[in-house]
């Protein structure tokens, strides 16, 4: 068997490290120069979107041999709406950098390698199709699938982030919804340490978002978070993308061709988390490769909770800023916390099957 991987990013590393336990070496191409080759972020993994998995990294290191240390634990997420705060408390998950970072994730997964990482080669699918017995598509570009399937786009994301500076306290998370800041999205700071974090500001490309001033939301996001800690905030790094997709496609797997990571469809369409999914895509092909399960049956939970993400964006996509204020102020009532934060519970499942009738439809 000869296995190419067509991305160094989390589904192609987790997929090459997996292989290798099964005895299997894959050459992996990667078109930038160097694993994280880009801007540095730091990005979130939450337990109440993983059920049955109350410890995403636990899980990893565990079941599939493959050790991740994140920066940061989260314990307490908070809320902000337009004229509300609330929070949430407990074991909620980590935060983790990404990028150019020396402890990224890509970077930490591309430390446990041993096969053979070739850089700044910007190879076809084409190409190693003809070369190889079996390609795996990791570049967490969704037009890379497109060429070969088609991909049920979900919608496009704008962002715009940085690392700023101040006080701030490692494990907590702050989340902010409000429609005049962020339309249909939201922004978000997640620390590094007790002086840096990262603030991203995140919303569709929605018709309806096409004559927003990225700039003057993101100076106006920031001017809020002051406000409400108390506190100035130093800019350094920051970073703007568009453009961002997610979606999913039909096949997992076609012929030897298997999609992983945003290629298949990891992003999950409520809040963008996708980590943890594009490394279990990845550890999923790899099992196929190597004979030990059948790809397109192993990502059907995946599958369920992508839809089950959908519907809860399309639903809260139709809040005004008074309902999102409702929304949290609701947090604030015990058994609610309680009901988010219950490891025992599906908690997107079971959100979304209450509120699936009353959205019309998963697809805009
Ligand atoms: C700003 C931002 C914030 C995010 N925050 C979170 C978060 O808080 N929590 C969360 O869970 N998820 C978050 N995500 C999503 C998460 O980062 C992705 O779901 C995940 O990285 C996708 O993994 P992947 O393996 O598909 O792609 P990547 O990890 O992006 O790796 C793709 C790799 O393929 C390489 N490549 C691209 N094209 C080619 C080519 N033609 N040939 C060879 N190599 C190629 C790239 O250089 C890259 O190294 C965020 C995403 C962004 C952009």
């Amino acid at each position: 068997m000869k296995i190419a991987i067509m991305g160094a990013g989390l589904s192609g590393l987790t997929c090459a490290l997996t292989l290798e336990k099964y005895g299997y070496q894959a050459e992996i191409y990667e078109k930038r120069g160097m694993v994280g080759d880009r801007f540095i972020v730091a990005e979130a993994m939450l337990s109440m979107f993983y059920h049955p998995y109350d410890d995403a990294v636990k899980y990893i290191s565990e079941a599939h041999g493959i050790h991740l240390k994140p920066t940061n634990s989260v314990n307490k997420v908070f809320i902000h709406s337009e004229h509300e705060s609330a929070h949430i408390e407990g074991q909620l998950g980590f935060i983790n950098m990404r990028g150019k970072h020396s402890e990224s994730f890509e970077k930490q997964l591309a430390n446990q390698l041993k096969s053979k990482i070739h850089f700044q080669q910007n190879v076809t699918h084409e190409d190693l199709s003809k070369a190889y017995t079996h390609v795996v598509l990791a570049t967490g570009d969704p037009m890379d699938t497109e060429q070969l399937q088609p991909y049920e786009e979900a919608f496009k994301a704008s962002f715009k982030g940085a690392i700023v500076e101040g006080d701030f306290n490692r494990t907590d998370v702050h989340t902010f919804f409000n429609n005049k800041l962020a339309p249909k999205g939201m922004a978000y700071l997640l620390p590094h340490s007790e002086r840096e974090a990262s603030f991203v500001l995140v919303y569709p490309q929605y018709p309806e978002n096409e004559g927003v001033d990225k700039e003057q939301l993101w100076n106006a996001c920031l001017a809020e978070y002051c406000k409400r800690l108390n506190q100035d905030l130093r800019v350094r790094e920051t970073f703007s993308i568009k453009d961002y997709r997610a979606g999913k496609t039909e096949n997992a797997r076609i012929g030897n061709t298997f999609f992983v990571g945003n290629c298949w469809g990891a992003i999950s369409p409520l809040f963008g988390f996708g980590q943890f999914e594009s490394m279990l895509t990845g550890i999923y092909a790899a099992h196929d490769i190597a004979g030990v399960g059948d790809y397109n049956e192993l990502v059907q939970d995946l599958y369920q909770s992508y839809h089950d993400s959908l519907t809860l964006r399309r639903a809260i996509e139709t809040l005004d800023n008074k309902q999102l204020d409702l929304l949290t102020k609701s947090v604030k009532v015990k058994w609610v916390e309680g009901l988010i934060t219950n490891k025992h519970m599906n908690v997107l499942k079971l959100l979304s099957r209450v509120i699936h009738p009353f959205v019309r439809s998963t697809e805009k």
